[in-house]
Parts: C-alpha cells; structure tokens; sequence
C-alpha cells in the first residue's frame, strides 16, 4: 500500500536520519522532498504545501534543530501531521435508528456492491446485527444478480423488486419488510454511473430525502486519485455525506485520494477495502495509515 510514497518519504528523510549536524538547510530540504512526494502521490498542489507548512511550523515551534534527534523529531511531525490529513480520530458508523438505515453512493464499478456485502458480513459478524441488503438498481438486472450472489455467499438476505423500476419505492419498501421482519439493518446499495451526472444525482438525492437514513457512504475507488476526490465533493455537495469507504487500497494506488479526501470534504474516510473477498473490509485508523506509510 503506498509503496512509492513511502520510499520517497523514507528517501527525503535519509539526510536527517544520518550522523553529522543538522542544518536549517537540511531540514528545508527535507521538507521539499516530503512536498515533492507528496505531489507524486497525486495530493493536490495546495494541500501538500500546507502541509509542509505546518510541519515546518512546528519544527521552528519545537526547535528541532536543538534536539537530541531531529531526524527522529521531524519523522514523528510528519507521520502526526498524516495523520492529522486523514482525519485523526477513527469514526465509526451509527447504528442508530431501528432498523439502522445504511445508504450506499458512488460512481459505478467504484465497489458499492462489493462494499454493501462487505458491511453487512462485518456488521452480522461482529455486531450480531440482523442485516438486509436492498438492491435499488433499477436499469442493470446484473446488478441485482451481482448482490444476490454476494448475499447467499455471506447468508444475508437480499431484498429486489423485479419489474419496479422506482428506486424512492424500492427502498422505502425494504425498509418496511425489515420492520416486518426483524431486521434492524438495512443497506441500500444504488445506481452508478460512470461519471457525475445530474440524472444519477437527483435519483440518489431523492432516494436520501424519502428514507433519512442514519448513515450515507459515499464509495470511492482509491486508483483514481484526484478524480476520487473531485467526485467525493460533487457527492458531498448533494448528499452531505456522512463517511467515506475507500475501496482497493490493495492494488496500486499512489495515496492521493487517501490522503486528500479529508481536507476537500470535511468528512471521515470510515472503512477501507482491501480486496475482492467479502473479508477483505477494515476500519479505518488514520494513525495507524500514517505509520505504516512512513514505515
Ligand atoms: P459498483 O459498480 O460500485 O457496485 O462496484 P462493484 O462492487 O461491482 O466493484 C467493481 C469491481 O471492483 C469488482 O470487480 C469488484 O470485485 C472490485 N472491487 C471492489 N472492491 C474492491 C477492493 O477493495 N479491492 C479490489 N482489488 N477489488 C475490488
């Protein structure tokens, strides 16, 4: 996971962590290299300056250069600093309400579908909590398909209305039939499309309005980088938004998205995916991501 930001974070921290004095010139530098990695991470231009900016304040704060070890100090101001990024504190999902209504939003093939199995094996797992999953898209029959078989694959129920082609409907139905039948979880996985349009908006704008649900999460898949955090706004913008998942943070991604989203949105990275497989779902923890991408 990140592997080019961490060789580049270790690399611009190579001149600090060795013997010999430490100069106001080195540490400039480093931070210059650190800016620099940052950018390749696909972060976006001013949030990595301010980033910097920070880190150089409190360097100047603490006097870093007066320290037993600075290289040591200026690793432990970044890696707060990265932390600070993605949000600080973990947060996690209310599971208030009864049933505890879960609205899923993202563009398509961001892993919604995937995500909404995922959730509901993890929350039946480890809460103990009795989960319905909804199909609510309503134009790819594959998709239903899709969420059925991720249903039987974890034992959750799936709930679809064949021939309905009402989303508002569907989803208000659902949250009926769990009512009726001891549910007290209910996640709603959506329509995507392949990019941000006004169509998909209103749907899932209205879907939102007709069921209030305690949490809406907005998925986003973490190779995009800047786009990740472009569509995260345009989703936030309508949905206001209560978390975000970051999902395939197992393949290649640089890190922007991860590390940016917070800052654009104002709003916690909840869960992140990990792989294919119903367990591949963690919890997200912002110091223990700023540790391991420092290493
Ligand atoms: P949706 O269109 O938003 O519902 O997206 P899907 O759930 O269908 O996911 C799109 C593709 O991404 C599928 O092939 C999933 O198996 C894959 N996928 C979803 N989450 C992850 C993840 O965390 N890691 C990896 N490697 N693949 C994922």
């Amino acid at each position: 996971m990140f592997n080019n930001l961490s060789d580049k974070l270790d690399k611009a921290f190579h001149v600090l962590k060795g013997h010999g004095k430490i100069t106001e010139v080195n540490v400039a530098e480093t931070l210059k290299e650190v800016r620099r990695a940052l950018l390749d991470a696909d972060v976006n231009f001013k949030i990595a300056k301010e980033f910097t900016k920070r880190v150089k304040e409190k360097a100047i704060g603490q006097d870093v250069l007066t320290t037993l070890n600075p290289g040591q100090l200026m690793v432990k101001l970044v890696k707060d600093e990265l932390t600070e990024l993605m949000g600080g504190e973990t947060v996690g999902i209310n599971l208030g309400g009864s049933p505890t209504v879960i609205l899923m939003s993202g563009l398509q093939g961001s892993g919604k579908t995937t995500f909404s199995g995922k959730l509901a094996n993890y929350l039946k797992t480890k809460k103990t909590k009795q989960v319905l999953l909804v199909g609510c898209d309503v134009y790819r029959p594959a998709a239903i398909n899709q969420l059925q078989v991720v249903g039987e694959q974890i034992g959750v129920e799936v709930y679809a209305e064949v021939g309905n082609n009402n989303p508002v409907e569907i989803s208000q139905n659902a949250i009926k039939y769990a009512k009726a039948n001891g549910k007290n979880v209910v996640i709603i996985d959506t329509a995507g499309r392949l990019a941000v349009d006004d169509e998909m908006m209103t749907e899932i704008s209205n879907i939102h309005k007709a069921i209030e649900p305690q949490e809406t999460l907005f998925v986003v898949d973490s190779m995009t980088g800047q786009d990740a955090v472009n569509t995260a706004k345009a989703f936030n913008d309508i949905l206001n938004f209560d978390g975000v998942i970051l999902t395939k943070l197992d393949g290649d991604t640089r890190g922007g998205a991860a590390l940016s989203i917070k800052s654009v949105v104002n709003k916690p990275i909840k869960f992140i995916g990990t792989g294919e497989k119903m367990e591949a779902i963690d919890v997200f923890h912002p110091d223990r991501m700023a540790e391991r991408i420092l290493g």
